[in-house]
This record gives structure tokens, sequence and C-alpha cells, in this order.
């Protein structure tokens, strides 16, 4: 049949993720054992109790109907973390909202708040969920670069007048993906000064809370003074509780911002698994419990790919936490040549910058999903390649 393409779909591109999984098959086929460094999917089980607790609720006859915008016990549990971790109040009932994973949110929550034409202000590199929310809503960004002298933290001084007067969103990412920049006090409280200025909403995304090597946790952007009047904070189960499959997270904020996003959600879907909201009390519940294990392994595994990379004259991106190390390599190639030719000649599977914006180029995107002695062994992989332009 000749069907008709909506024109919609022309905003939503092949991601690369399809080809690097493609290349990778054909790696494996040819005989090369693979280190797989692309998706940040963490390869640690969750916590025994989680599995546990999820598989008793899932023998429950009465956990299968809809549970439509959340258990209560869900944002309660929520609630509870945010007092613990980050001495921010929420209201179970008003201030959050239950996304089926933060992808979800992220690509619908744009719809909420943008007209056709509106600037959202993302950064570049950045998550590439952001991009498909604006272009859902037919919005359009505005990218901020994340430079080095700045910290890799977006500089808002440098938006022009005429931008952020017409912008209705901005959205952060701190501990970042792929760039890990990392928030402070003082960043935070000029983004709740300019959003205010601006009339501009915000949206942090959390999703590496709990990933920071040393020192103080990273700050949850609910608690600077003046955030919850201009905005919102996504989180998500799936990397701090290594539930990526079972898609759970929560928007919190702003209580008039969330009972919109309720609306829209009411009219999309139906709502997550009971078992999967139970399991997921569990795992907040024992947040530190959990977290703390994470922290060192990620730590410790950070600390061996930067070292081996910086051996072999790749510079990497200093960092404090996230979940990636981004480096630029010291090959004259684009960063897909360069991305292939690992998985081909070096079985090393990773992301090439681009995937995540422009500014991207000459960078790669590794993840710190496999065991310290895998990355040891990437590393000496990457020393014995032969790269050719
Ligand atoms: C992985 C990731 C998410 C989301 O994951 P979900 O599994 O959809 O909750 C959100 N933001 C960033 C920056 C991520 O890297």
């Amino acid at each position: 049949m000749n069907f008709h393409i909506a024109k919609t779909m022309q905003r939503f591109p092949n991601s690369i993720f399809g080809d690097l999984k493609a290349a990778t098959i054909e790696a494996a086929n040819n005989g090369q054992h693979i280190i797989d460094l692309s998706l940040g999917s963490p390869d640690m089980p969750p916590h025994e109790k989680i599995r546990h607790v999820l598989s008793e609720e899932a023998k429950k006859a009465s956990s299968y109907g809809y549970t439509l915008t959340g258990t209560q016990n869900f944002y309660e549990a929520v609630a509870r973390y945010y007092k613990r971790r980050s001495n921010v109040t929420l209201h179970a009932a008003t201030d959050i909202i239950q996304t089926i994973g933060s992808q979800e949110g992220l690509v619908h929550l744009p719809v909420a708040f943008c007209d056709p034409g509106d600037i959202v202000l993302t950064t570049n590199p950045a998550y590439v969920a952001y991009d498909a929310g604006i272009s859902l809503a037919g919005a359009t960004s505005y990218y901020m670069p994340l430079e080095k002298e700045y910290d890799y933290l977006p500089n808002l001084a440098a938006i022009p007048e005429e931008v952020a007067k017409k912008a209705r969103l901005l959205i952060l990412n701190l501990p970042g993906n792929p760039v890990p920049a990392m928030p402070t006090e003082s960043y935070f409280a000029e983004v709740v000064a300019f959003a205010k200025k601006y009339n501009i909403i915000v949206l942090h995304d959390a999703a590496y809370s709990e990933f920071y090597f040393e020192g103080d946790k990273p700050l949850s952007f609910l608690a600077t003074p003046g955030a919850m009047d201009v905005g919102l904070e996504i989180n998500s189960l799936s990397k701090s509780f290594s539930l990526a499959g079972t898609r759970i997270a929560y928007i919190a904020g702003n209580p008039h911002m969330i009972a919109v996003l309720k609306q829209l959600k009411s009219n999309l879907d139906f709502g997550i698994f009971e078992a999967i909201q139970t399991a997921a009390v569990t795992a907040l519940d024992m947040a530190e419990e959990i977290t703390d294990t994470l922290r060192t392994t990620f730590a410790s595994r950070h600390r061996t790919l930067m070292t081996g990379l910086e051996e072999l004259g790749w510079d990497v991106a200093p960092s404090n936490g996230g979940m990636f190390v981004w480096a630029k390599y010291p090959y004259p190639l684009s960063s897909e040549e360069m991305a292939f030719t690992l998985i081909r000649e070096a079985g090393v599977v990773t992301v090439p910058g681009t995937a995540f914006g422009t500014a991207g180029e000459g960078y790669l995107r590794l993840a710190l999903v496999q065991p310290e002695a895998t990355l040891q062994q990437a590393v000496e992989r990457l020393r014995d390649v032969t790269i050719t332009a």
C-alpha cells in the first residue's frame, strides 16, 4: 500500500543507535569480542529486595488494574526520599507526577507548555530526548554551548535578550549526559533569577543525581530558594536503582505545572503496573544503602577509564559525577568514523559525540557500564588499534 507518512516524521530521524547496533553485530559475526560502552544502561542488577518485592507483588491477583496517575504509596515514597536526601518538602498529592520512565516525561512535557514556534533553551550537546520533545511540540530549540571555561554549565548571560524573551522552557541536566558537568548552588541561584526575569519554566533532569564520586551530593534544583516557583525536576529509577527496564520516573516541583502535566497525561496513558510502583517504593526507601555501593563502583570505574585514556593522549573532560566519560580523541577522523572504526577494529562500542549535537564533533561518549577489568581491557585495545584517516 502506498501510505502517507506525516510531515511530523521528518522531525524524527532514525537514531544512530540502530547503526551502531548493526555494526556491532557485524563485528561480532566477524569474530570480534565486543566491549559495549555505548548505552547508559546499568550493568548491575537491581537490589535483591527490590526484585523480591516486584515478584511477590506480581503474584497478587489484585495487582493488575489501571493505576491511572499513580499510587499514593509511590508519591509518598518520592516525598520521603526528597526530604531525606535534599531537605525538600514535597506534597505527595500535588507536587509530583509519575512518568513512564523519564523519556516519556521529557518527550511529552514541552507539549504542555510550548506552542508551535516557541523557543526552548537546551544545550549542545544534550541528551537526545529533549529535542524529540521539542519537535513533538513543534517548538524551536535554541542551543546553549557547553564550554570548558564555564565548567560546561550553559552560560545564561550569553543568551540574546530577544531569545530569552521568547523562551518558554529551559532544560538543564546536571550531572550531565553526555558531558558530565556538575550543578553548583550559585549556578542554580542564577538559573532561578534568570527564569523569574524572563518568565521561563525550568526543567532540571536529575537522572544522574546519585552518580558522584567525591564530596557532596549533586544538589537538587528544588533545594534552591525560589526553584519551586519556576520549575520542575525530573528523576528516574532507571540509573540510580538499575531499574531501566521497568520504566518508572517522576517529575516534581511547582504544583500548578504538575496539575497541567496530570491533565495531559490523563489523556495519554493509564499508569504504570502497580507491582513496579510498589517495588519502586522499596527502592526509594533504601536509596542510601543502594546508591552508596553504586557510587564507589562508578568512582573507581571512572578513575580507571579516565586515567587510561589520558595516558593514550585523549583529552577527557574532568568530572566528579555522572555515568559517562566525554573524551576528545587524538585522531583526524569524524566522531562517526571514529566510533565505527573502533567497533570494527577493536570491538569497543562507544557513541559518537555528534549523536548529541553538532558540538560533539571530535568527541566520543563512553559509558561506565562494564567492570573495571573490562574497562582496562578496552583501554588496551584502544592502545593497540591502528587508526588511519
Ligand atoms: C538515561 C537518561 C534518562 C532517562 O531514562 P529513563 O529510563 O527514560 O528514565 C533521562 N535523562 C538522561 C540525561 C538520561 O541519560
